[in-house]
């Protein structure tokens, strides 16, 4: 035996006796089902307060920490895995004293549907293709997964009837320890470089899945009641998938919410539901069709204005409707950029869109003559002094704004 490992067995040794660290025995995994419990407390640091025995799961495997009470007082942390200690700010607990915990009930028994849900899940997805686990987070307000894999929404949806599936049936949980040197290949799911110990705690779901796991989970996939997918989209970084789910009656509710839309949907696309995903595709289509139109025939009308003499200048002007902003944007840079000349161009929409551009060898401030154009209807713009462009607050005729840009020209 080497003298640095008699040192270190050594200092270990002095470092437990001066700080020495008490099991606390896990209540919450021999009955995930206990809301009230009594124990000791055998050490206090400062808000931190130590316990013979918990019911408090401490959080791990991506679910959050319990919620509840000790003494009557908000426990706002939880850590430690053999030794666990609770935060409970302001409390006067002493070494040897009793107290009662109470968890919030409410929140752990969804959490228990989330994580037991979640396991079914993985292991529905993780059967229809090549998957790997990025991370998984539950809390009473969200609860993700993040794959890495190549999935779809036929994938998501096969699953997700298959998870239903089982919980409508009322597939058994059990737990048992086996030891690592048993879990081989085609055995329960398991990340041996994560734990330590020699038997690891396997959580079995019927024959559906079974998985390492040191979390808190409920007694039958029935109580889950039932799981929705609610997100599907991929996450960064590439290639990996954010999948958000729900348990429970809000699994329910907004099964019903979404159904409805989807209904009324389809019927506005005049469609029956199992047809609008091709009826959206196809009114989509016909869409890009009409704008690539309205561009052909907007740019022929553009181009076929004719500049008339105002003074020494050629001026262009027209109104337009439904044209996109930027093609007469682009025009009007166009029309001006032989010099001599000022383009005034309308365009309505839902607003009255206005552009005002001149030469460069032309003296004119177009912003200001823009927006005392526009002022007079509640408008405004920007630009440069030899472009501007704005709107009004709602839709103005094309000739009153034209004509008042005639008058303010002839006066300039
Ligand atoms: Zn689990």
């Amino acid at each position: 035996m080497s003298n640095s490992f008699l040192y270190k067995l050594s200092v270990d040794y002095l470092h437990e006796l001066s700080h020495p660290q008490v099991m606390t025995v896990k209540l919450y995994e021999a009955d995930p089902y206990l809301r009230e419990f009594t124990a000791t407390i055998t050490k206090v640091e400062g808000d931190w307060v130590v316990l013979d025995r918990t019911g408090f799961y401490p959080g791990g495997g991506g679910q959050e920490r319990d919620r509840g009470t000790l003494d009557g007082r908000d426990v706002t942390g939880i850590k430690g895995k053999e030794e666990i200690s609770h935060q409970v700010p302001g409390h006067d607990l002493t070494v040897g004293s009793q107290v009662k915990g109470i968890l919030d009930w409410d929140n752990r028994y969804g959490l228990m549907k989330a994580h037991t849900g979640e396991h079914l899940l993985f292991s529905s997805l993780s059967r229809r293709t090549e998957m790997e686990l990025v991370k998984i987070s539950l809390s009473k307000e969200k609860k993700v997964l993040i794959v890495k894999g190549h999935l779809d929404w036929d994938m998501v949806r096969d699953a997700v009837q298959e998870v239903n599936d089982i919980i409508a049936a009322g597939a058994e949980v059990t737990c048992q320890h086996v030891d690592r040197e048993n879990m081989g290949e085609g055995g329960p799911r398991v990340k041996l470089d994560r734990i330590s110990d020699r038997m690891v705690r396997v959580v079995s779901i019927g024959d559906h899945d079974s998985a390492a796991c040191a979390g808190v989970h409920l007694k039958n996939a029935k109580e889950i009641g039932m799981l929705l997918v609610s997100k599907f989209t991929s996450a960064k970084p590439a290639g990996d998938w954010e999948i958000e789910f729900l348990v429970g009656p809000e699994a329910i509710r907004t099964a019903v919410d979404h159904s409805v839309r989807s209904l009324i949907l389809a019927e506005r696309m005049g469609a029956l539901p199992q047809d609008s995903l091709t009826a959206f595709d196809n009114r989509d289509r016909e869409l890009t069709r009409a704008r690539d139109s309205l561009k052909t025939y907007g740019r022929l009308a553009l181009s076929s204005l004719q500049p008339v003499k105002l003074g020494e200048r050629n001026y262009y002007s027209g109104s337009f409707t439904g044209l996109d902003r930027k093609l007469v944007m682009d025009k009007a840079n166009e029309m001006v950029a032989g010099g001599g000349s000022v383009a005034a161009l309308v365009c309505q929409d839902d607003k009255t869109f206005l552009v005002l551009a001149c030469s460069t060898d032309v003296r004119l401030d177009c912003v200001s003559l823009l927006n005392s154009v526009l002022s007079q209807h509640g408008g405004r713009g920007g630009g440069k002094p030899n472009f501007a462009s704005g709107g009004t607050a709602g839709q103005v005729e094309a000739s009153i704004i034209i004509d008042e840009i005639i008058r303010l020209l002839k006066m300039s």
